[in-house]
């Protein structure tokens, strides 16, 4: 060794380190050899998944166009089947929400989906990267479908007072609620509670599972939650439930009463009053048509809702949305999708027709909800720890839910 180094020090080298240095310089060149492969083969394995997706991907913002791609071949999958019901899984997102949005997906496909291979749609007010779609279809296990929402289910209504809007936002940003000055948030809010089923690409559906982006499962879910709820009559699943920033939505219970004296005929027998009004007398209620009491702010959250389209599609949620749409409360106020839905769904559905997935482990920051009976831990390979369910905190509402209408399997701790 010490010989190389003498080198530099005039000495003639030896044959021995002549081979030696033979030897060094060829690993180089093969080293070289084999990076500059490497890098060859992988510039022309991008280009040939380009060359297999690019065509795909046409978008036509003008026209609220969509896009579909069939599941990737990247992986090797063999063809697949589709879903056996009328359902997609929903979500809507941003283009810089790719990873947290590939993150879900991951979830749901390993967790869910690639047994079942239902289809993905993905909603966006502006059009997808060609990096969203290539990505997304790629970890999909079935289909995708890319639609862009169009310009009028995502803008002001032209009779809305533009000043009252901006004093609104402005009020509510100074108070520090949470997305009190985001207009974007508005929009995402009224497209969540009166456009996302009127898509083009919904029409074919009749069950959207809405997955948002950065949530967790914790638990397999071994068997098809839409054939669950199509079998036994249901109409809205959710998992976590909580009581909504008053500030947001200081007038909506009084919206909705009005609105339900004006059309007392979609109240439903056997309603959920009793969850979203303290002491409600539900029958009471029905017999007379008339709501009474004040809102608790009890509402199902809706990042997750496995849930009927044509709940949403049905002419006293379709009346019901138009009426909060043209008192202007999405934005004057913040009214989120989620009181929406539910004051809806409280007031114009039997109460058996909600379910509660007590079986189903899911986190999206700050809340979470883990199975809390032993079989759904076994059987669903949880890795949840049962002492961190939202449900013991003082903001869930579903000790109330379930102190009216018991609880299912997974509910609460044996
Ligand atoms: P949070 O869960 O209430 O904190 O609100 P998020 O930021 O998660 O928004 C709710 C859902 O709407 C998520 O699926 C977001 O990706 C989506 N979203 C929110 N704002 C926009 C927006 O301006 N454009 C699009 N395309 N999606 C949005
Ligand atoms: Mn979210």
């Amino acid at each position: 060794k010490l010989q190389f180094w003498k080198e530099g020090h005039g000495r003639v080298p030896s044959a021995r380190l002549a081979t030696k240095r033979m030897v060094v310089r060829t690993l180089c060149l093969l080293a070289l050899f084999v990076l500059v492969y490497h890098i060859f083969t992988s510039v022309e394995l991008r280009n040939s998944i380009h060359d297999r997706v690019t065509p795909l991907i046409q978008q036509d913002p003008s026209k609220g166009s969509t896009v579909l791609t069939e599941p990737s071949t990247l992986v090797g999958q063999p063809k697949v089947t589709i879903g056996k019901e009328k359902a997609t899984l929903l979500m809507l997102v941003r283009n810089r929400e790719l990873h947290k949005a590939l993150g879900s997906m991951r979830m749901v496909e390993d967790r869910f989906n690639r047994k079942f291979h239902y289809p993905w749609t993905f909603m966006n007010d502006k059009p997808f990267t060609d990096d969203f779609i290539r990505f997304t279809t790629g970890m999909a296990s079935g289909p995708v479908e890319y639609v862009v929402i169009p310009k009028e289910h995502w803008s002001v209504p032209d009779s809305l007072n533009k000043t009252k809007i901006q004093q609104g936002m402005e009020k509510l940003r100074t108070e520090g609620v949470i997305y009190g000055g985001s207009s974007s948030y508005r929009h995402m809010c009224r497209f969540n509670s009166g456009f996302f089923y009127r898509q083009e690409a919904l029409k074919k559906y009749d069950w959207y599972w809405r997955v948002e982006p950065d949530i967790e499962l914790y638990c397999d879910i071994n068997y098809d939650p839409f054939t669950f709820m199509r079998e036994s009559g249901k109409v809205y699943g959710w998992v976590l439930s909580m009581f909504e920033f008053e500030a947001t939505i200081p007038t909506l219970w009084q919206h909705t009463k009005d609105f339900i004296s004006k059309f007392p005929q979609f109240i439903a027998e056997d309603n959920s009053l009793g969850w979203i009004v303290d002491g409600a007398n539900v029958t009471k209620a029905f017999a007379e048509k008339k709501v009474e009491g004040n809102y608790n702010l009890c509402h199902f959250w809706s990042n997750f809702e496995i849930a009927s389209l044509n709940f949403y599609r049905s002419e006293p949620y379709q009346k019901y949305f138009d009426y909060l749409d043209s008192q202007g409360g999405f934005f004057y106020e913040r009214w989120g999708d989620a009181p929406v839905h539910s004051l809806a769904l409280a007031l114009m559905l039997p109460r058996n027709k909600i379910h509660h997935f007590a079986d189903i482990g899911y986190n999206h920051a700050p809340a979470s909800r883990c199975p809390q009976d032993d079989a759904s831990h076994v059987s669903g390979r949880c890795y949840c720890d049962r002492s961190r369910n939202y449900d013991n905190d003082n903001y869930s509402c579903g000790p109330r839910w379930f102190a009216l209408n018991g609880v299912g399997i997974g509910a609460l701790l044996p």
